[in-house]
């Protein structure tokens, strides 16, 4: 018999599987990177702003010295930005980063995390990746069920996680639900607020997070560069959270575990207002294009507040892999999420209206 290293809880884990790179699709189906469409990891459509760009540009000038390890400049854009002190904020390598030092920082094994029903694969992970108990809540139309979730909060829980809007189901919870939640956690959990899609959301939705950190020291408010400020390759994220959350935070992290293009990118990026602005523009009008032809085809969809739709694209179990197939044979990688426990489902980024375009002429065709 070979030798098993490590834990149980580790060799548990299911790898993360994320959207296919457009480099790989090209090999396996013989396609040209240039005619291959990636609406598979809710990127930015646009990709990088040009202000982060020019700022990448000038930090290269000292790339071979050490990141600031404290993220002065760019604490102080987010300071600047949201109005909470240096000691309050976590820089992250991604906002993902953020979450496993939650999970480290606070939850030992046999311990519990609460997390949804289809909600982000990454909650799962840095769940596993401690030893902790994972509590799967069974979701309430494909959003979490904030009510049945603090019924399940017991003695050994540590953690629990919320993400508004949700991915992948993109849906949203309402800012007086989740008040009504924090007010009925005990206050030696930590509740992670992750709002990944914050910036997408219409002002009349917009609700002050940061208000509620003050008020309740167990909660971390995460945000990220990777969505709509356009910056996912650079890997950058961070959490805001009172000292006594933030400090143990920081003490676990890896000291440089931003690197300094990404921290003079973020700041640029962080006062880009009208970059961030076309991309809502760019995003709400992607979303009424391809809800618009999921209507005209009669595909349920699940109404989303993010910059992607889950569509329903068959009513068998094998739907959502053999459609997502079809798809990348005509060069359109859209995610497919059996591993949600959603076989009859695809996920859609949204994407240029001519990336729209060309998925829903495949889709079409594929559904013929
Ligand atoms: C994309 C996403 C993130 C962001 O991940 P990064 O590590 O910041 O790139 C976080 N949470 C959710 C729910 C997401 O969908």
């Amino acid at each position: 018999m070979s030798i098993q290293f490590g834990p149980d809880y580790v060799r548990a884990i299911a790898p993360y599987q994320g959207g296919k790179p457009i480099s790989e699709v090209a090999r396996e189906f013989g396609l040209n990177e240039a005619d291959i469409i990636k609406l598979a990891s809710n990127e930015n459509p646009l990709g990088m702003p040009e202000s982060a760009k020019q700022a990448m540009q000038q930090a290269m000038a000292d790339i071979g010295r050490y990141p600031d390890a404290n993220g002065f400049a760019l604490k102080a854009t987010i300071t600047a930005k949201y109005g909470v002190p240096a000691d309050w904020i976590t820089l992250g390598n991604g906002s993902n980063d953020i979450l496993e030092l939650a999970t480290h920082a606070f939850v030992q094994p046999t311990q519990e995390v609460i997390y949804a029903q289809y909600s982000f694969a990454v909650y799962a992970l840095a769940t596993q990746a401690v030893g902790a108990r994972a509590i799967v809540v069974p979701a309430k139309n494909y959003g979490h069920d904030l009510a049945a979730m603090a019924n399940r909060i017991t003695a050994d829980t540590r953690l629990i996680f919320i993400a508004n809007p949700n991915n992948p189901t993109g849906t949203f919870l309402p800012a007086a639900d989740i008040e009504a939640f924090l007010k009925v956690v005990p206050q030696h959990i930590v509740v992670v607020l992750d709002e990944a899609y914050n910036e997408y959301l219409v002002s009349e939705l917009q609700y002050d997070s940061i208000a509620w950190v003050r008020q309740y020291p167990n909660l971390l408010v995460s945000r990220t560069l990777s969505k709509a400020y356009g910056l996912a390759g650079l890997r950058i994220g961070f959490g805001i959270a009172q000292p006594a959350v933030t400090d143990l935070l920081n003490r676990i992290r890896q000291p440089f575990n931003v690197n300094s293009l990404a921290q003079a990118a973020a700041i640029a990026a962080l006062n880009d207002m009208p970059f961030l602005q076309r991309s809502a523009q760019i995003n709400a009008d992607g979303y009424r294009q391809l809800t618009q032809a999921f209507d005209a085809m009669d595909l349920e969809y699940v109404p989303s507040y993010g910059n992607f739709v889950l569509v329903r694209v068959g009513s068998d179990e094998g739907a959502g892999a053999r459609v997502n197939l079809a798809l990348l044979k005509q060069g359109i990688i859209v995610r497919p999420v059996g591993n949600y426990g959603l076989p009859q489902w695809l996920r859609i980024s949204i994407g240029l209206p001519e990336e729209n375009a060309a998925f829903i002429d495949a889709l079409k065709k594929v559904l013929a």
